[in-house]
């Protein structure tokens, strides 16, 4: 067996003691003779397998007893119109643009209603935040949203916004369990599971019970409304059951690997080792303003379409895959997730150190 360091943006790098733990038991979970995957997620054993695995993020995230976990289908972009749909009651919601995804989103409610874009970083190629301690919210806005970390660009906000007391609404997909949050200073978080998490197919919402209407707008589908799911506790229909098995056994490595302080700042090391090493290459360089820099997706670039390209097709080939830079902005981006050890990090920075001098004419 070799495995390679995948830096991909998503799906992603799993945690190798999870896909060991998971090929031990797929043949036979805890003595039911049967795979998570054939089970009834009706049956007692698959309750347990769900239960726990909220109890132990609800742990991992301090979430507070007033806010339900569902675990839902229809990724991240599903909740583009599900999040407008539930909660926008006045109709009105104010977005912050910071990159594609926020952008999907705004776009995906004015559907719905009055979707205002309040700010916005796509000036410069969205490589920052934008101050967002005084932002003209609406006085009547049902919400503020945000994308807390920018996957494709690699910006991240180093504080909340201002929301001048609204309800704020966060998509933390590519940074969901990679350091300790406050959920409650969100009225809802939510997140594709296949960034830092586990396997496509899952997206978890964390939603604050006063939020939880059975009066979505007019035309709601029974599938798209948060009542229907936290009234079930997420078995209202057939759920993802094996990826939200494998999503528990992520939230165990990360409880055994002494929770989310200590993830934290291991991926700051991480992230150091390979920022410091951008910031004094002469071929290298990163893309975000310093003070925005994502801990979880490093965008980087030569200046040079064709050395670019050479430097994707050589790490391929040492084994460092899916380096490609999103298709919207070209260039190199590392995803250095949870579950990318320090090593690969380091073994990256080694590789580039060689490319750089093999290329020292440029
Ligand atoms: C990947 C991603 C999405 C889209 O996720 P899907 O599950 O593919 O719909 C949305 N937001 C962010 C921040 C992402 O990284």
């Amino acid at each position: 067996m070799s495995r390679v360091f995948n830096f991909s943006a998503g799906p992603a790098v799993l945690p190798e003691e999870v896909l060991r733990k998971a090929a031990e038991e797929m043949m036979d979970y805890h003595g039911s003779g049967q795979s998570v995957m054939e089970m009834s997620h009706r049956s007692k054993v698959y309750d347990a397998i769900i239960k726990e695995a909220e109890a132990d993020l609800r742990e991992l995230m301090g979430i507070p007893d007033e806010y339900k976990v569902l675990f839902l289908q229809g990724g991240a972009s599903t909740q583009f119109a599900m999040i407008p749909m539930n909660l926008m009651k006045n109709k009105k919601a104010d977005f912050i643009v910071t990159g594609q995804w926020a952008k999907k989103a705004w776009q995906e409610a004015s559907k719905y209603g009055d979707a205002k874009k309040i700010a916005s970083s796509e000036d410069r190629t969205f490589c920052y935040i934008p101050d967002c301690s005084d932002l003209p919210v609406r006085e009547d806005a049902d919400y503020v949203y945000i994308c807390q970390n920018n996957t494709i660009y690699g910006t991240k906000y180093k504080e909340l916004p201002n929301t001048k007391g609204k309800l704020l609404v966060s998509d933390i997909s590519s940074m969901f369990l990679s350091e300790p949050m406050d959920v409650s200073a969100y009225g809802l978080v939510y997140g594709g599971v296949q960034k830092n998490v586990g396997p496509a197919g899952v997206t978890i919402v964390i939603i604050r019970e006063d939020l939880i209407t059975d009066e979505p707008l007019p035309g709601t589908p029974t599938m798209l409304t948060y009542k229907t799911h936290a009234d079930a506790d997420s078995l209202y229909n057939t759920p993802p059951c094996y990826n939200i098995y494998i999503c528990g056994l992520v939230f165990k490595w990360l409880k055994e690997m002494g929770g989310l302080t200590v993830m934290k700042s291991r991926n700051e090391e991480k992230a150091k080792i390979l920022y410091d090493f951008l910031d004094s290459s002469r071929l290298f360089k990163g893309t975000v303003d310093k003070e925005y820099r994502s801990l979880m997706n490093v965008p980087f670039i030569t200046g040079d379409d064709e050395l670019n390209a050479r430097f994707v097709k050589e790490a391929e080939a040492a084994g460092f895959v899916n380096l490609k830079g999103h298709r919207s902005v070209g260039g190199m981006r590392a995803s250095i997730y949870n579950a990318m050890p320090k090593e690969g990090v380091e073994k990256l920075v080694e590789f580039m150190q060689e490319f750089e001098k093999g290329n020292s004419h440029v």
